[in-house]
């Protein structure tokens, strides 16, 4: 009889072309990937050469010291394949045999991110923040400044600098 080799699943393989996928590698979005060891992305021609595999791993969501506002289980931030981030309900699921989504749907997108800067608004003298979009963009704009989600219009101070 003979003898089968358990396959090893600690070093993953290409399926393409059977070379070693190289270490693991984070974008500039958070997301994480694997390339074949024998393709690399050429920046100047903006291809891949070689083989074109790449594994895309799932990113770990990270549990956030907020609570849901639906249930009061812990949220969780996640980042989308296409580098939005989310954070959304850890009770929340999909259930990919009946295709739905389980548990509470509490999902809140993150646009951009606010810090707090050591300047004064030149228009109303309340503290600046340095909000940093999620494109990247960055500008400095009145901690006053708000959004009324129910009247769609902005609230508080306008004074926006764009860096
Ligand atoms: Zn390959
Ligand atoms: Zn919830
Ligand atoms: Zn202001």
């Amino acid at each position: 009889m003979k003898k089968e080799t358990p396959k090893e699943e600690s070093t993953p393989v290409c399926p393409k072309c059977g070379s070693a996928l190289s270490d693991v590698v984070t974008t500039p979005t958070g997301k994480k990937l694997q390339r074949c060891s024998k393709g690399s992305w050429n920046a100047e021609t903006k291809k891949n050469e070689g083989c074109d595999y790449v594994k895309w791993l799932p990113v770990e969501p990270e549990t956030l010291d907020e609570k849901c506002p639906k249930c009061g289980a812990p949220l969780v931030l996640t980042v989308t394949r296409f580098g939005k981030k989310m954070k959304k309900c850890s009770t929340g699921g999909w259930d990919a045999a009946a295709k739905k989504a389980t548990g509470c749907d509490y999902v809140e997108w993150i646009n951009g991110t606010t810090e707090d800067l050591a300047e004064d608004c030149p228009e109303c003298g309340e503290k600046l923040v340095l909000y940093t979009t999620s494109s990247g963009k960055k500008m400095k704009k009145c901690s006053t400044s708000g959004w009324d989600k129910e009247k769609r219009m902005a609230t508080g101070c306008t004074y926006v600098q764009w860096l």
